[in-house]
């Protein structure tokens, strides 16, 4: 039995308001501070009006606490893709490998409104028009607008994007990774790298990274922990230190130096805090913690799992926060890290390659392979939307059968062609192992349809 604690909750988003159903039937006081106004009662509608996918892993919080049935009821199927080319041709992709695996669009502001009225439904206090103004960590006091400075147990950051728990965590520990976009010029009208790739130079604390842009430019973003910004101030000192770390880099990069100092530094659209919690008392959630570009349909999800995980381990780790919350950091910032990384290469999957016939040609050659060898090969993407592996693992399996579908692909014109006994020596030579010495159950999610 948990002994209950007073609990606060910033932000009634998706993720919040689910967090704080999840406590609140664990017998915790929660109170939830929402910034906006309540969005059910607003004449306008509160925040982005998107429709957003549900997949497995979003999916099981929501069975567990007994709320799928009733978001279900405000979901619609959807089971594939369909491209319309210009000619006004279309190409469908199925997502799962049959139509009973599909993905649930849902209206945000629907699901948001109904999480919320569960939430006050099992007693969660929300009060709205109060942002998180300031966080006291050695008094754990929480300041909100519109309401008394108020003590806490456990504080929970579900407040997105512009994270003001964030803030407050950055202030107190110093921010890991910050960013800088620069830009890496079209050479003779066309690219200097390869396209196609999201280029890497990873570094351990600190990476450069390249996505290429349709003009030929490609658009480089540099991470390091925010106190390099401060040290790297003047031009000979970043100077010093890219010519270290990025040498082949430099030749394609040649206002480099201009960039670094003329940018602003921000976000790319993605988050990546390190750590996700202080101590036993706070600790980040949603996009608050790892915020993402939306070309996975994972940030939602990967929230809903952060809620799941943390319950998970409330139960193997009863009231021992300082557990619970460092398994967190660790276990689940690899997870969400990793989704954040899938979102960007997803980025130039949908821009760059759908209408592209060798996509195609391998998204087909997958779907052959899902039906032939199920116990052997499922496709990432339905290993990231149809399972509960955790995101940090499907990533590293992905690179493996993106080695075995290079080399079955390779000078195949139609997926017919695809030589089945060969495919089956690669996948027991190179993914079965993978997946034995991993103990991963793929099991499906998919209750209630
Ligand atoms: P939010 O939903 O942003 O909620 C944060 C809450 O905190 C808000 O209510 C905000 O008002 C409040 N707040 C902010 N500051 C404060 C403060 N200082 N104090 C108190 N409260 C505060 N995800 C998917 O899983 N599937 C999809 O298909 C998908 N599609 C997307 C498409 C688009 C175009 C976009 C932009 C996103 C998409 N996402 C998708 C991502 C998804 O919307 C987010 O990951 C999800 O909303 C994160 O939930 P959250 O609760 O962490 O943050």
């Amino acid at each position: 039995m948990e002994a209950p604690k007073k609990i606060i909750v910033a932000g009634a988003g998706l993720v919040g308001s689910l967090l704080a159903i999840a406590l609140k039937k664990r017998g915790h006081e929660v109170l939830v501070f929402e910034k906006r106004a309540d969005m059910r009662r607003a004449s306008s509608s509160a925040g982005k009006s998107i429709n957003l996918i549900i997949t497995a892993k979003g999916m099981r919080p929501l069975v567990n606490l007994g709320l799928w049935e009733k978001v279900q009821a405000i979901t619609s199927p959807v089971i594939g893709r369909t491209m319309h080319s210009k000619t006004g041709e279309l190409a469908f992709q199925p997502y799962g490998k049959d139509p009973s695996e599909c993905n649930y669009s849902v209206g945000r502001g629907g699901l948001n409104r109904l999480l919320m009225t569960e939430a006050e439904k099992v007693g969660v206090k929300i009060a709205f028009d109060s942002p998180l103004v300031s966080l006291d960590l050695s008094t754990k006091t929480a300041q909100f607008e519109n309401a008394p400075a108020l003590r806490y147990d456990l504080l929970f950051g579900a407040d997105g994007t512009g994270s003001a728990t964030r803030q407050a965590l950055i202030q107190a520990l110093g921010a890991e990774a910050q960013y800088k976009e620069m830009t890496l010029p079209a050479q003779d009208g066309t690219w200097a790298m390869d396209k196609d790739s999201l280029h890497i130079w990873p570094r351990g604390q600190h990476m450069l990274m390249g996505l290429p842009n349709q003009d030929g430019t490609f658009t480089m973003t540099l991470y390091m922990p925010q106190a390099w910004f401060a040290e790297f101030k003047t031009p000979g000192a970043f100077e010093q230190y890219f010519k270290t770390n990025y040498p082949d880099a430099i030749p394609l990069m040649p206002d480099y130096r201009q960039e670094y100092q003329a940018n602003p530094q921000g976000f790319l659209g993605i988050v990546r805090m390190k750590p996700w919690i202080f101590e036993d008392q706070i600790a980040l959630l949603g996009d608050a913690a790892h915020a993402m570009v939306p070309f996975f349909g994972q940030g939602m999800n990967s929230g809903f799992s952060d809620v799941q995980f943390l319950l998970e381990q409330m139960d193997q780790h009863p009231n021992d926060y300082r557990a619970i919350f460092q398994r967190y950091n660790e276990l689940q910032k690899l997870s969400g890290d990793a989704i954040a990384d899938m979102s960007l290469e997803n980025f130039s999957e949908m821009c760059d390659k759908v209408g592209d016939q060798g996509f195609l040609l391998r998204k087909k050659v997958e779907n052959k392979l899902e039906h032939a060898f199920p116990t052997k090969f499922r496709s990432r993407y339905g290993l990231v939307t149809y399972t509960l592996i955790p995101y940090h693992l499907v990533k590293e399996v992905g690179l493996l059968q993106d080695e075995v579908l290079n080399e079955l692909c390779r000078d195949l014109t139609s997926p017919d062609e695809l030589d089945l006994k060969r495919a089956e020596r690669l996948l027991d030579e190179k993914i079965v192992p993978w997946f034995r010495s991993h103990d991963l159950s793929t099991e499906r999610y998919f209750p209630s349809r």
